[in-house]
């Protein structure tokens, strides 16, 4: 029998009052020898299985309050694909992450909350008509669990079929969305494309366009269809403090997804995705924007669109891992008083 290796820390350690000691890597391959889901443990950044943010690999939910989960499907794409292999990435450039809480919060999400990496959903692309019912059927599996989910794109098609699934659980939902792009041009809803679901979303009911802000647009719609766009010219006129009151106002505590394409950034901050733009905004900025809604009623989240092979030095990657991380500071931040419940 293969003995666990043995742990020098535990969660009980790291929650103590002495800070916590990050001089030794006393933790491998935490993905599969963690005890609990609780809890930020220290781990080589360069070695060992990796999950995001060093998290749980489980297909259980049982006692999981978010679940991280990888959707490798590129096949939506107007431009550039790749993005099937966005989950990995994102995986890997988390592990630069891990041993530390994330930066500007007050808080670690992982005291409060039991996030586990549920792994990637399945799906045959040899069947496109059947994937994005396959994909909704996932995902609604995961959300009857009354567990947030946190999904790693993929393309944006993928936050479709998302959408649907937690609609069905929470009620029409107010969309968060930061993008180049609107993604509600017109189609005849037999396609799968990427910019072309929140139109059909809309039409639906599934997402509220008058309780919805699209942050960062900068390709032309002749059509909002009733979203509150602010633009990124705007975002850069008016800054991040208006930014973040306009969509508060917006949005209110209406039960709300919210949704990263990561060519919401710049190309300078994020070369790695299919369709960028430039004139885009500054990841420092957007990570205060995201502080600044904490508290909202927020549901669901994602980060889609990184494409490693347009990547460069893995900024992409870091920017969507850190942007996966901040969203879930941002539903923790929900949660002030949950506790540890397992240690
Ligand atoms: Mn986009
Ligand atoms: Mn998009």
């Amino acid at each position: 029998m293969i003995e666990t290796p043995k742990q020098t820390k535990t969660i009980k350690d790291q929650t103590a009052d002495e800070p916590p000691i990050h001089d030794e890597y006393g933790e491998a391959d935490l993905a599969i020898t963690r005890r609990s889901p609780y809890g930020t443990l220290a781990e080589a950044t360069y070695a060992g299985i990796l999950s995001f943010m060093r998290r749980q690999y489980s297909k259980d939910l049982t006692g999981a309050d978010v679940a991280v989960f990888g959707v490798p499907f590129d096949i939506s794409v107007s431009n550039r694909p790749g993005c099937r292999f966005g989950p990995r990435a994102i995986r890997q450039a988390s592990s630069m992450l891990a041993w530390d809480r994330a930066w500007g919060w007050s808080f670690d999400p992982f005291e409060r909350l039991a996030v586990v990496d549920y792994g990637d959903l399945q799906f045959d692309p040899g069947y496109p008509r059947e994937i994005a019912d396959r994909l909704q059927e996932q995902i609604r599996e995961i959300a009857e669990h009354d567990v947030a989910t946190l999904m790693l794109g993929g393309d944006h098609f993928c936050t479709y079929p998302a959408i649907k699934a937690h609609a069905d659980q929470h009620g029409p939902l107010a969309l968060i969305q930061f993008d180049a792009h609107s993604d509600t041009w017109r189609d005849n809803g037999d396609r799968l494309d990427h910019g072309t679901m929140f139109y059909h979303a809309a039409r639906e009911g599934v997402i509220l366009p008058e309780k919805s802000a699209q942050i960062g647009i900068r390709t032309n719609n002749p059509e909002s269809h009733g979203f509150n766009i602010f633009s990124a010219d705007w975002v850069r006129e008016k800054g991040v403090t208006a930014t973040i009151e306009a969509v508060r106002s917006i949005v209110g505590q209406h039960p709300a997804y919210i949704t990263f394409d990561i060519d919401g950034l710049d190309p300078a901050f994020a070369p790695g995705t299919g369709t960028p733009v430039v004139g885009g905004m500054h990841t420092g900025d957007v990570r205060a924007i995201i502080r600044g809604l904490q508290g909202l009623n927020i549901k669901a989240m994602d980060v889609v669109e990184v494409s490693p092979a347009y990547d460069v030095g893995e900024v992409t990657a870091l920017a969507a891992a850190t942007l996966a991380l901040d969203l879930i500071c941002l539903y923790a931040s929900q949660f002030p008083d949950h506790k540890l419940t397992s240690s």
